[in-house]
């Protein structure tokens, strides 16, 4: 990781901003090389993140790997965040108090890493870049908005009870690949 990643880790380590600082066991900051081209933002961590301080090490993150193997992607070439740094108890959505707690975080971790393309994993991801979006319509496609160009899907997690989503999810993996690709004539790929 490079320096600026590693002091905003420890930030959100020995963070105490909002109140789920009180109940996480380790807060999970981003994770993945500092050259990373994608970054890819899930909701907040759950049970076995919140033990390991690391993001998508559970059955989500066994999930996020067959998918990112879907686009041609591993786990090590791509930056992995959370809107939400600490696991909310009972896994629940993290609140809009909860999230805006974390939002400096994660616009660091952005503007640090200034990934071409970052991916959003589920509604909680994607309201918070696009607070009127709706998945139905957005899943499977990019989205440009400021600097950044945004490609967004359901939540791994998702496919997990759904086989129907988890074909969608697939498709929308594989049709990340295609972008990825052709990423040159999109201007996602290095100058
Ligand atoms: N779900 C998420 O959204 N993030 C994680 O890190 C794990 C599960």
């Amino acid at each position: 990781m490079s320096d600026a990643l590693s002091e905003l880790a420890g930030e959100v380590r020995s963070c105490t901003r909002c109140p789920l600082s009180a109940s996480r066991t380790k807060a999970v900051p981003g994770e993945g090389p500092p050259d990373a081209k994608v970054m890819l933002i899930g909701e907040a961590p759950g049970r076995n993140e919140d033990l390991q301080g690391r993001p998508f090490v559970g059955s989500a993150g066994t999930k996020l790997d067959s998918l990112l193997s879907a686009a041609g992607l591993q786990r090590d070439d791509v930056f992995v965040s959370n809107v939400a740094k600490c696991r909310p108890p009972e896994n629940r959505r993290p609140t809009t108090a909860e999230s805006d707690s974390c939002e400096p975080y994660l616009e660091r971790e952005i503007e640090v890493l200034q990934p071409k393309l970052v991916v959003l994993l589920g509604d909680t991801a994607l309201k918070r870049f696009f607070p009127e979006g709706e998945l139905a319509s957005a899943h499977g496609r990019l989205q440009k908005k400021g600097q950044s160009t945004f490609f967004s899907s359901y939540h791994p997690a998702a496919m997990i009870y759904n086989r129907e989503l988890e074909k969608v999810i697939h498709a929308d993996f594989r049709a990340l690949g295609d972008i990825l690709r052709r990423s040159s004539q999109l201007s996602l790929s290095e100058e």
